[in-house]
């Protein structure tokens, strides 16, 4: 892919950038290990300086940098306004508390001599420069999300963001230098993604993370097993969104079609499937559907626009193909189903609503990354149980009861790396984010994390 802006709202390309060539890269690899030499050697207390210097100065950008976004991905400027602001809250979160989270642990005194040693304790070092494969989605978040405690922990970054959201890119690593990094701890490398499989073999980066396709999380994952790398994956969701017949149905419709249009549809723990119990099918199916109908869907710098285009075009014939194979073999769109008329520029796609979907059908397996519901009715607990889990994806899970008994049957029965009761999925700093079976593994934010990029040292004394 062309590294380039191209504004999904009208189709046209705005900049394009020459990637980087192997002397380009040469010089950042070699720029990102000496950084590294010096950086891993400084406190917590520096780095939280840097770290929140760096908060400060995006929440002065917050305007500029939304607007970028929304040019070069389509979402919503309010709601790339709310993604800064996130961004800023992790960054502030973790300058305070990465100190408590990597403090040296003290095993019991006596596990110690049953060891045969006076004293041991375990201390998290930082592993070294860090690649970051990142998602255009959540094009300032997927980066801080990452970039913040990596930084705390003394790690330091190189970001191989989506081709087409290279301005903000860029402004991730302009933002860290203001904020007084030394030039080697955070660097963007403007590469196609043909050109991350000589990076990660380079013997200086010591790990990879990466957010975004199962093929791209394929590719990324077995180049680092050949070289026997760390890496954490965050791939696609599927996230179910059960409704069971105790619910507040009008909470949970509302709250469902924020749920699955978040981000023009574009998220990986969005709720993609709608699990609803036939006593209250009827009633959920009618305020769901008014309220994906009523949605505006329009120009993304508009304050009052909830829908934007899709990313990519090649994202938006992705979702018809899924919407058309659906329809094709029996499903029903109750709204939506095509693009709105008179939007022939740029990516736009209707709000939709599908019943009768059958396991036939590739979206009943597939994720359907744009504001495209399916639902579904079922008859007690342990049919919606057995229809969330009928996925390859394990992100996330919403559901909808105010029963104690089956809050606590999801919790333990869900396949996913979360379950959200009566609201719904959302990351925040200080719970850890991440899926099980084909959502990729390990974890992001919180202690777990933090704790994902550093090399856990015992130190023992005999
Ligand atoms: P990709 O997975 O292709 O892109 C994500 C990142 O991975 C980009 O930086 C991309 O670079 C890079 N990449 C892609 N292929 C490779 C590879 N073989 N080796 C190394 N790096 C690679 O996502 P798409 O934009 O194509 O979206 C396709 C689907 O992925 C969506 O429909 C959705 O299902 C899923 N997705 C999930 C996201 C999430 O948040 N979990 C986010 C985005 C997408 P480049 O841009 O240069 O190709």
């Amino acid at each position: 892919m062309t590294v380039a802006t191209v504004n999904p709202a009208t189709g046209e390309t705005l900049k394009t950038f020459d990637a980087l060539g192997p002397e380009e890269i040469e010089t950042r690899l070699s720029r990102a290990s000496s950084a590294f030499a010096e950086y891993r050697t400084t406190g917590f207390e520096h780095r939280a300086g840097l770290v929140r210097r760096a908060a400060d100065l995006l929440e002065a950008d917050t305007d500029e940098i939304a607007r970028t976004m929304t040019t070069e991905m389509g979402k919503p400027v309010t709601a790339a306004r709310a993604e800064a602001a996130k961004c800023v809250k992790a960054l502030r979160w973790y300058a305070e508390h990465a100190p408590q989270l990597l403090a040296d642990e003290h095993p019991d005194p006596a596990d110690v001599r049953d060891s045969g040693g006076a004293a041991a304790h375990v201390r998290y070092r930082p592993l070294g420069p860090v690649l970051a494969v990142m998602p255009w989605n959540f094009p300032l978040w997927q980066v801080i999300r990452f970039a913040a405690p990596a930084l705390m922990a003394g790690n330091v970054a190189l970001l191989k963001h989506a081709s087409n959201v290279p301005q903000t890119a860029l402004y991730l690593e302009d933002l860290f230098l203001r904020a007084g990094f030394p030039s080697g701890c955070f660097q963007t490398l403007l590469i196609g993604s043909g050109a991350v499989e000589a990076v990660l073999r380079d013997r200086r980066v010591a790990a990879a993370t990466l957010t975004g396709s199962e093929p791209a999380g394929r590719a990324v994952a077995s180049v680092a097993g050949d070289e026997i790398k760390k890496t954490v994956l965050e791939l696609g969701g599927s996230d179910p969104f059960i409704v069971l017949p105790s619910a507040d149905v009008a909470a949970a419709a509302a709250t469902a079609v924020t749920a699955r249009t978040q981000n023009n549809g574009q998220s990986c723990i969005a709720a993609k499937r709608f699990i609803v119990h036939t006593e209250v099918y009827d009633d959920f199916v009618a305020r769901f559907t008014r309220a994906m109908e009523a949605l505006k869907v329009g120009d993304p710098m508009e304050e009052d626009t909830d829908i934007g285009p899709l990313a990519l075009r090649s994202g938006l014939e992705d979702l018809e193909e899924l919407v058309r194979d659906a329809t094709a073999k029996g499903a029903t769109a109750l709204c939506g189903g095509r693009r709105p008329p008179g939007r022939e520029h740029g990516w736009f796609y209707e709000p939709t609503v599908l019943v009768d979907v059958t396991p036939d059908m590739r979206i009943h397996h597939e994720e359907a990354f744009g504001p495209v519901a399916t639902l579904y009715r079922v008859a007690d607990l342990d049919d919606a149980i057995t229809l969330a889990n009928d996925t390859s994806f394990g992100l996330s899970s919403n559901a909808w009861t105010a029963n104690r008994y089956e809050q606590e049957r999801l919790a333990t029965d869900l396949q996913a790396g979360a379950v959200f009761f009566n609201g719904m999925t959302a990351s925040h700093p200080a719970l850890p984010f991440g899926g099980v079976k084909r959502s990729g593994y390990g974890r992001e934010l919180a202690g777990h994390g933090i704790r994902e990029f550093c090399n856990v040292t015992t130190v023992w004394h005999g």
